[in-house]
């Protein structure tokens, strides 16, 4: 007798998503099941593919649970709440959903880097409390010429720089490796890149590899005229260092999307208006959200009707070793 080839969702999705899942194929949601222990024991081997959003991803354990997965699939760009080089090892390929978000995402790192500089949402709370008629509203800082510079000019980060050339910003970046064809200043390291900007925006990778890129050194070389832009991953910045500096004015503001424990953000930060909390939004479009949708659906299908992925992560293609 063969099993039933099973679909499993990992963690909560778009309701559209999950019902479209439910739709098509045999579907097993996890967070759902009374006993998550006893069904993995007794079908785990039912599973072929994984489906999860890009904040849960795919854990060592679970994975050992399935041994027929073959695919994990990420709504979300980022992926490194999945061991890719470990699921490899196992023969499953893992895809995410690239560039249907880029745009979303640029958009709001340079509204939050408005936002930030030009003191809006300070200034909103300053109407909406009635201060417009006593203290006039502290001045801010010019946004338009200044030098912004970008930390990992991936998709998300070019396309920040697209936008910024039309303030006549400015534009430099740190990456490993220089972008070729780019015509940005390229700057080896994030505390050099730091140094020689006025604003400094996060747009690398999160895990392993980036983290606490964006170091207490980093912030300092940011300097008390300098506004960080976080739209990357709550890890990549050292969090502690970064209250501390909002705290002693060592940096003039920042603008957070990611924090390093969400839902949990710094008691400390929650009564500054040097800085612009955001609950992870740069995604949360209802057009970026259901493109975002449809490709980890369609990532899915050619996996069930194929065996292959529609947009593999790029470290699916390596070779194990
Ligand atoms: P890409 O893979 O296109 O870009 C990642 C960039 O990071 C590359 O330029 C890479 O360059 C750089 N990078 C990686 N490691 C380092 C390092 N140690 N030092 C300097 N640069 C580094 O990804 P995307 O642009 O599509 O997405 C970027 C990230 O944005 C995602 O991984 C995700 O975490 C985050 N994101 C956040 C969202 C939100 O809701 N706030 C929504 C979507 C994405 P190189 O390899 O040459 O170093």
């Amino acid at each position: 007798t063969s099993t039933p080839d099973t679909v499993l969702q990992v963690s909560a999705l778009l309701p559209g998503l999950e019902r479209e899942l439910s739709a098509r194929y045999r579907t097993v949601r996890l967070p759902e099941l009374p006993d998550a222990a006893g069904y993995l024991r007794d079908h785990g081997s039912d599973v072929v593919a994984a489906v999860t959003s890009a904040r849960v991803g795919v854990g060592d354990a679970l994975m050992d649970a399935l041994p027929r997965l073959g695919a994990i699939v990420h709504f979300g760009v980022g992926y490194e709440t999945t061991d890719v080089v470990r699921a490899r090892a196992r023969g499953i390929d893992v895809s995410n959903t690239p560039d249907v978000l880029t745009d979303c995402v640029a958009d709001l790192a340079v509204g939050a880097l408005i936002d930030v500089m030009r003191g809006m949402s300070a200034a909103d709370r300053y109407v909406r409390a009635g201060g417009w008629d006593g203290a006039p509203f502290p001045l801010a800082t010019r946004v338009s010429g200044k030098r912004v510079g970008i930390l990992g000019l991936g998709r998300i980060g070019r396309a920040v720089a697209r936008r910024l050339d039309g303030f006549g910003m400015e534009v430099s970046y740190c990456t490993r490796s220089p972008v070729p064809g780019v015509g940005y200043r390229h700057v080896p390291t994030a505390e050099a890149l730091a140094e020689a900007c006025d604003a400094l925006v996060v747009t690398v990778a999160g895990g392993r590899g980036t983290e606490g890129l964006v170091s207490a050194a980093v912030l300092d070389a940011l300097g008390p005229e300098g506004y960080l832009v976080n739209v990357a991953r709550g890890s990549v910045v050292d969090e502690r260092a970064l209250v501390a500096a909002v705290e002693s004015e060592r940096i003039a503001g920042a603008a957070l999307d990611v924090f390093a424990d969400e839902p949990n953000v710094p008691q400390a930060l929650l009564g500054s208006d040097r800085v612009v909390l955001l609950p992870h939004i740069a995604s949360a479009t209802r057009e970026t959200r259901a493109a975002m949708g449809d490709l980890a659906l369609r990532n899915l299908r050619r996996f069930m009707t194929e065996g292959v992925l529609l947009t593999p992560v790029p470290e699916a293609s390596r070779p194990a070793h």
